[in-house]
């Protein structure tokens, strides 16, 4: 009792006292004291299966990275104009995971930090400033990301998009403006559209800024065949391509360590983040060596806490981990698993509209007999996979669609004590089509 008062007081100190635009996630919001592999504790011991996670990456509080980063806080911690193993010994674990191309590194604090660089790069290499990036695509909270990012500018409390953002549609395939396996080209061909625009206005084209599969959007998965030609057109028009990873690197997509392998292409830039830091903040900008020379046009890059030998012990354990402990390979099996039982269950359940993702992020989207989204139930089955100790998130421009990103840790036994619940849930009332 005296807990519960003190979860209500937590509440009406940050009213008061934090920004009045943090948000709290669910109708009575959770107090977490503990977190071990793909589990949290609240103050009560509750115990709640972790589904939501991804940068938990080799899982809550790992022992080898808390380890890492303790050992290293106790002997130094400065920053990168001094020399130091833990720098070097990072880029080499990233870079053995990275195309040949893209061999030089910049280490910097947060995804939104990795996305603002990544600009600040297409500006020194392209000489243009004019970005194109996808609907509902999130890429930071910077002015800069801020200004890429439809997720945000086109919704509550946005004013569009600036003058020298580029928006292309949604390429989702299930309900987006074009449909079905074979929408790919067509898509690419929005991102065509979108050059020209640029070239009207007497402009050059920059960049292409996309996700490999698009999160914020509801994990909508890139149509096959769409990527590659968006990269040629983009080259042809001298812009360059960026890949942000920051949900989707580090080996969570099962079949390759990072998203954009999916579909054979080589980005300019990739942006990394959340996964690479387990929970410490530390993101990286990794790039060719053309990007990068142009980018050092004397000007020095400082980033007082970018690349500091803590940060970089703790990311370097943290892809040692996923190499050691197998964590690509889980993802690919335990996300295949768990898509199939997803499937199974759509069968059973046709508010179930779409099952989709690669590895261990995976999303379903819940819409009713003409499609329309259904956000009440989403939520409903949310708060309701909460009161069973599972956590999971939504998202999706109509915030009809759940999202399944666990630390990579999860396992066959988790997944069918997910399924188990979802298939409870998706038979309560509140959750019926009306025909
Ligand atoms: N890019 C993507 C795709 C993201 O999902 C996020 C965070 N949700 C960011 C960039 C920004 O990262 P951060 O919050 O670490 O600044």
């Amino acid at each position: 009792k005296n807990n519960q008062k003190s979860n209500e007081d937590l509440i009406q100190y940050r009213k008061q006292h934090l920004g009045k635009s943090l948000s709290l996630q669910y109708n009575i919001p959770i107090k977490m004291v503990r977190g071990a592999e793909q589990y949290l504790m609240d103050q009560y011991g509750r115990k709640y299966l972790d589904t939501v996670n991804n940068v938990a990456h080799v899982g809550h509080e790992h022992y080898a990275i808390v380890k890492a980063g303790q050992k290293q806080m106790a002997l130094i911690n400065t920053n990168s104009r001094y020399l130091h193993e833990n720098i070097n010994t990072l880029a080499k674990e990233l870079l053995e995971t990275l195309p040949p191309e893209l061999s030089v590194l910049h280490f910097v604090n947060s995804g939104s930090e990795a996305n603002e660089l990544a600009i600040r790069m297409v500006k020194a290499t392209t000489g243009e400033r004019d970005i194109i990036a996808s609907e509902v695509g999130y890429h930071g909270n910077t002015n800069m990301t801020i200004d890429i990012s439809s997720y945000k500018f086109d919704g509550k409390g946005g004013q569009g998009a600036p003058e020298h953002t580029h928006i292309f549609p949604l390429s989702d395939a299930f309900r987006g403006k074009y449909r079905g396996p074979d929408s790919g080209e067509l898509y690419a061909k929005e991102i065509q559209k979108q050059i020209e625009d640029i070239h009207k206005n007497g402009r050059g084209v920059g960049a292409l800024i996309i996700e490999p599969i698009i999160s914020c959007g509801g994990q909508v998965e890139l149509p096959k065949g769409f990527l590659p030609k968006a990269y040629e057109y983009i080259r042809a028009a001298g812009g360059i391509c960026i890949s942000d990873e920051v949900q989707t690197g580090c080996g969570r997509m099962g079949k390759t360590f990072w998203g954009f392998q999916l579909h054979n292409v080589v980005p300019d830039i990739v942006t990394i983040g959340k996964p690479l830091g387990n929970g410490h903040p530390i993101a990286a900008v990794a790039c060719t060596q053309d990007v990068a020379e142009k980018f050092a046009n004397g000007m020095e890059y400082f980033n007082t806490f970018g690349g500091n030998p803590v940060s970089c012990a703790i990311g370097a354990e943290v892809i040692k981990t996923v190499k050691r402990e197998k964590l690509q390979e889980n993802a690919l099996q335990i996300g295949a698993f768990l898509k199939a039982e997803l499937h199974l269950l759509s069968m059973d359940f046709p508010i179930i509209g779409s099952v989709r993702g690669q590895g261990l992020f995976l999303g379903i989207e819940l819409v009713d007999h003409k499609l329309n989204p259904l956000a009440n139930q989403t939520d409903y089955l949310e708060n309701r996979m909460k009161a069973h100790g599972i956590l999971m998130s939504t998202d999706g421009p109509d915030h009809n669609v759940l999202k399944i990103k666990p630390p990579l840790v999860f396992t066959k036994a988790n997944a069918e004590e997910l399924i188990f619940y979802l298939r409870k849930i998706f038979a309560e009332d509140a959750m019926q089509l009306n025909d």
